[in-house]
């Protein structure tokens, strides 16, 4: 562990397009302010860069306020202005990049899913570099993530460092091989990027077809590569990659896997404000007081307390495996027990069709449907479900397993990605007890999710003791950061090592 204000304690800058809770569309999110936290207890000065966009939750950002200073970034052959924002989220230091360009970049009431979503982010990444040179920061490792941000990859190498900025080392973490961004060629040239330097098989031209690819010019640039479990690093590395497998392959040596965790303040049973009562494993009462709370709130029959009742939280697009989650509704209501599933789509026919279940079990009052975000909520049902499904058809680290788990919802999983590393089956005689916590099935059919539903729900209802010992062996492991920030320390101080034995 690094000492703050000792020469360990590095310089980290994130630049990413999601935190939260300020900022929040999914994982990215939770990660940016779980690490950034984990990293700035282990004595690191962290600091986050992220758009000011105008549906953020300003509530959540305290001491907001604009810096008396305006930072001009280049775009499409002229200079903007960007007005700099600070405030503190999660007790991290956050800058704001607000750009005074006609186009308004981030008032746009979403967060993703413009017209024009790679303009957006070519500028916001050049931007924010532009912030950290021109602010004259010497910092140590420039941290990107997704597609958004991975220009800074080739801009920091390609422009930034032939300015003489060029203390940092690039870490970029992939957090779904799935969306990668690409463009035409020329639209690199928006930020200032080479087209003709860039456009080249083994720089940023896409591997099968003649766009330009960002994440693949981040894999190339960045000093350190990284996605979110080490299985999901195995199987992006053939048909998971979506294309990117063999750039993986040529870059092998910088790339690793390191599985998330959770941020452990945010998500704690025992403090969440969200909560009808707060508990712990030692105190299982307060957990069906929840259960109890959350079943008035969505007029669920409340008769029997332990019928079970099984949670999904969830973005609904296909990688989730909907046909999944659906046939979870189905069978839940077979298997007698109760649903309630939180998500929402930004597919209008995933949304469409299940607004159609929903309607179609209006009147039955042991499934809800709520289709929308609401973090509040989410809270509560994580608190109040027995049961948690996630049977995602590739899943690169997957949270809600981890969430469920310390809130004593036993995960029900398919065997993919970063669920494989966090979720081992309860009657897999193969592994040891002690870290069996869930069930699992492999194939991305529906006889496999009943089969481990019918396995869980058997458990529930004949074993109630073992059951409960499950529960409360689930409250206890450690999901936190802790281990996994280690590894990001790890791998940046190598690489700020190799950095300044060159130097
Ligand atoms: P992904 O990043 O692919 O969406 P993750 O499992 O990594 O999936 O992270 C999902 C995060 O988003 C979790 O914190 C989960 O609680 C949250 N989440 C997903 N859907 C909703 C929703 N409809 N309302 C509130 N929170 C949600």
């Amino acid at each position: 562990m690094a000492l703050p204000g000792t020469s360990s304690g590095l310089h980290i800058a994130h630049i990413a397009a999601e935190m939260a809770p300020v900022a929040k569309v999914g994982g990215l999110a939770d990660v940016i302010s779980g690490l950034g936290k984990a990293l700035q207890k282990k004595g690191h000065l962290v600091e986050i860069i992220l758009p000011k966009y105008d549906c953020m939750q300003v509530d959540q950002v305290s001491n907001l306020k604009v810096l008396d200073v305006l930072v001009q970034s280049y775009f499409e052959g002229n200079m903007f202005n960007n007005k700099i924002w600070t405030g503190t989220v999660e007790g991290l230091p956050v800058y704001f990049i607000e750009p005074q360009h006609p186009a308004m970049f981030f008032s746009r009431a979403q967060y993703y899913g413009e017209h024009d979503d790679f303009k957006r982010f070519t500028y916001f990444s050049r931007a924010a570099l532009e912030l950290l040179y021109q602010s004259g920061k010497k910092v140590d490792i420039i941290h990107c993530h997704d597609w958004q941000t991975a220009f800074v990859a080739p801009l920091y190498w390609d422009v930034y460092a032939n300015l003489g900025f060029n203390s940092a080392r690039i870490c970029f973490t992939c957090h779904n091989f799935e969306y990668q961004g690409t463009a035409p060629a020329r639209d690199l040239a928006w930020c200032g990027l080479d087209v003709e330097h860039l456009d080249r098989p083994d720089r940023m031209r896409d591997n099968s077809h003649g766009r330009i690819n960002a994440v693949k010019g981040a894999i190339v640039y960045s000093n350190i590569v990284t996605t979110v479990s080490p299985t999901y690093a195995l199987e992006v590395r053939s048909e998971g990659g979506r294309g990117l497998q063999d750039t993986l392959k040529v870059h092998s040596r910088k790339f690793l896997g390191i599985l998330n965790g959770i941020d452990t303040d945010t998500w704690n049973p025992s403090t969440d404000r969200y909560l009808k009562v707060q508990y712990n494993a030692k105190d299982l009462q307060g957990k069906a007081a929840n259960k109890a709370a959350l079943r008035e709130q969505l007029n669920l029959a409340s008769a029997y307390p332990s019928q079970p009742l099984v949670g999904c939280i969830t973005r609904l697009v296909a990688q989730k495996g909907v046909h999944l989650i659906r046939h979870a509704i189905y069978k839940t209501a077979e298997l007698g027990g109760q649903f309630v599933l939180l998500g929402s789509s930004p597919v209008p026919e995933i949304q469409r069709e299940f607004e159609g279940i929903a309607d179609h079990f209006q009147n039955n009052n042991n499934i809800r449907l709520i289709l929308k975000y609401d973090d509040a909520l989410s809270h509560c049902i994580y608190a109040a479900s027995d049961m948690f499904i996630v049977p995602s058809i590739f899943e690169p680290c997957g949270l809600t397993q981890m969430i469920a788990m310390r809130y004593g919802s036993v995960p029900i999983v398919r065997k993919t990605g970063g669920l494989n590393d966090s979720v081992f089956d309860f009657d897999d005689e193969t592994i040891p007890m002690e870290v069996r916590n869930g069930f699992t099935f492999v194939k991305a059919d529906e006889q496999g999710l009943s089969s481990a539903m019918e396995r869980a729900f058997n458990c529930y209802t004949r074993k109630p003791e073992v059951w409960k010992q499950l529960v409360q062996k689930d409250m206890t492991i450690d999901f936190s950061w802790d281990t996994s920030a280690s590894q990001y320390e790890d791998i940046y101080q190598k690489a700020v090592a190799r950095a300044r034995a060159v130097a």
